[in-house]
Formats: C-alpha cells, structure tokens, sequence
C-alpha cells in the first residue's frame, strides 16, 4: 500500500493527510459535496450562490444544527451557534462579554491558552487557577477545584492542545462557577456532558468541518445574564442568538461542510463509536512508539491525546529525514509545530484507522533503515 501510495501520490492517489489544521475530511463528505457542488439537490444552484436567508439554506442551517445537538446531546438550555472569525476571535469576545463580573480562573496548558490570556488581560482581570509551564506544557495539570475564586467570572481551559499533544480526559467540576472550553481540536470526538459547560467554542476546521466556521455551544440563560448593547454588535452574543446566527451573512458552504461532516460522524455511530475508534488509532500509534528505543512520545501518561501525537525520533536531523521522506511516500503534515519541533500525527475523526496502519509501517520501515 505505501509502495502504491508512492507510485501515485503525485498523480491520481490522495495522500494520507495528517495536517493539524485544516486536515482530513471523510471522502463521503467530498465527494457528496463535490456530487451537489453546482446544482444542489435539484434546485438548480450552488450551495455558495444561494441567499443565507433562503428556505433552501436555512434547511442546511437546521440540519447542522440538529446533527450537532444529537451528536453532543445538547438541551435547550443551550444554544448552537455558527459564527466567523474563527477560535482566535473567542479568544477575545469570551472575556469582552463573559469576564466582566470578576477574574477569570485561567488554566494553562500552552500556546493556545497563552494567546487566550493575552484577550482576557486585555478586558479584565484573571488569577491562575492551574498551569504546565514548568514542564513545558508535556501534561494537563491536576486542578484543585476547592481554589477556583467563587467570585470568577468563569474558568477557563483548552480541552486538547493541538501543538503539544494534550488532552483533558475529564474537566474539572468547577461548580456554579460557568466553564468555558476551546475545543478547536477535539470537538465532537468523543461524548460530552455539555452541563458542565457554560460555553464551548471551536474552530471546525481541526476535527469537525472545514476552516470559515466557528461552532459555539453555551448556556442561554448565560448569555442573556452577559447581555451588553455597548459592545460591538458582532461579539453580542444574545443578538447571535436572537438571529439565529443569522445576524449578518452566515459562511454558507462551512456550515453546509459542517453539517455533511455532522451527519457523516451519525452515520458512523455517532460520538461514542468514533470514539472508540480514536482510541483504539491512538493507542496503536503510541503503543508502537512506546514499544522500541528509536521513537519517543512527548507525552506521557493519562495527558496523552487522541487527536494530535507528539513524537520524535533521537535526533533532529532525523526527524527532518522522517518527515521528508514521509512525505515522498504520500504521509502529509507530520512535521511538529514550530514551537516544539519533532513530529506530530494529527489523527482526527476523518483518519481512517488504515491510514495510522500505513503510517506504523512506514516508521517501521524508516526505523530500521
Ligand atoms: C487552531 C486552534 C486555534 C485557532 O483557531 P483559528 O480558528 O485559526 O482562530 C485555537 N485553539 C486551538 C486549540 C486550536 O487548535
């Protein structure tokens, strides 16, 4: 396979994409896309040419919606929204709308939360409530929730930190104080208790769509209690909420992409399922890294994540050979984030568990040569 996948990459074969984002998405989904791409349905037009306000597309809307509320198990005590500006525009309206009432309890595990704080300091104040930093960010740190200032606005965290390779196996009870999550990279990946939430936000284009959308997920009666005429209209959230997410032209063909993408994860079983399936390419790719002395995990333990594996090889030269010839053999995106260096295999959702397979028997192959 990887012999073909040689052969052909640089002509008919798709490669096995590992990029961190935007990755992978379900062929299903593409090709269903590319199969509606300029007469959707029978109605004679594109998707992308449609008025967002249309029935047509607000059926699209709804879908997504729907697909994302029985995937995570969403009540209606929360709203779904789709908006712009990607993660990197929470990093700032989270703390405009919600940091007002008191510090934010800030948990940190690396660059993500690091260009989180640099928004929060802009518009209030924040105490540190747990941190990696002395470890260069290789855990998720152990959270004393007994600590969290009852008066915090809200806490905050990354679920999976997409550039170190860890991940929360389980969020911190932090009681009535709201807990607010970036889930760029792991949403819609396993199951979630969404109460335990007072929003999530994430950029789709890591695990759960493509680049242009950013789904948030939070408490209504929240939002409603946050409510600000005086900020920018577009960082109002009750005004998102009240339009539906329809306050001003919606990204179109993201949300249309999303919601393929929602309905291609039930079809597979839903979140439980895929689930198990991330486990189990997780576990395969750390198992052979473990299990001999040329390949080294960054992360140890129960911080591993199942999205993004951090690894090296024992030197740098040779990580610099691995990804290169890696990606002669049609093996894409598994060079490490500039800030860390080494490798990494970003495995989403859309990764087929053969394409870890052929990954593993390429670093076989590698090692021993
Ligand atoms: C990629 C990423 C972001 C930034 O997302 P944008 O949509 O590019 O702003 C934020 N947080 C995490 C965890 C990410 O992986």
């Amino acid at each position: 396979m990887i012999q073909c996948i040689m052969n052909h990459t640089k002509t008919t074969e798709r490669v096995v994409n590992f990029n961190a984002g935007p990755s992978t998405l379900p062929l299903e989904v593409l090709e269903k896309a590319q199969a509606e791409f300029t007469n959707y349905q029978g109605k004679g037009l594109s998707v992308l040419e449609m008025s967002h306000r249309s029935g047509d597309f607000m059926a699209i809307r709804d879908q997504a919606e729907s697909a994302i509320r029985q995937l995570l198990s969403i009540s209606d005590a929360y709203t779904v929204l789709f908006l712009q500006g990607g993660a990197t525009t929470q990093f700032s309206s989270v703390p405009m709308y919600f940091g007002q009432t008191g510090p934010v309890s800030f948990i940190h595990t690396g660059s993500w939360t690091k260009k989180a704080l640099a928004e929060i300091k802009k518009f209030g104040q924040h105490t540190l409530l747990a941190s990696s930093e002395d470890t260069n960010f290789d855990r998720i740190p152990s959270i004393d929730t007994s600590a969290i200032d009852p008066n915090s606005s809200y806490v905050y965290c990354c679920s999976n930190n997409t550039i170190y390779g860890t991940q929360f196996q389980e969020f911190p009870d932090t009681g009535a104080v709201p807990l607010v999550a970036d889930m760029s990279s792991d949403i819609l990946s396993r199951p979630l208790n969404i109460d335990q939430f007072g929003l999530i936000f994430a950029g789709a284009q890591k695990n759960a769509g493509p680049a242009g959308v950013t789904v948030v997920i939070a408490r209504k009666d929240w939002i409603a209690a946050n409510a600000n005429p005086n900020l920018p209209l577009m960082f109002q959230y009750d005004k998102h909420m009240k339009e539906d997410s329809m306050l001003n032209t919606c990204p179109t063909f993201s949300i249309y992409l999303l919601g393929l993408t929602a309905q291609w994860l039930l079809d597979q079983g839903g979140v439980a399922a895929i689930e198990a399936r991330n486990q189990a390419k997780a576990h395969a790719l750390y198992n052979y890294i473990d299990a001999n002395d040329f390949y080294t995990a960054c992360v140890n333990g129960s911080s591993r994540s199942l999205m993004n594996v951090c690894f090296k090889t024992p030197s740098e030269a040779l990580d610099t050979e691995f990804h290169k010839r890696a990606a002669e053999a049609g093996f894409i995106g598994l060079k490490g984030h500039r800030l860390v260096g080494g490798l990494r295999a970003s495995i989403y959702n859309a990764m087929p568990s053969a394409g870890v397979d052929q990954l593993i028997g390429f670093m076989d192959e590698f090692r021993k040569r």
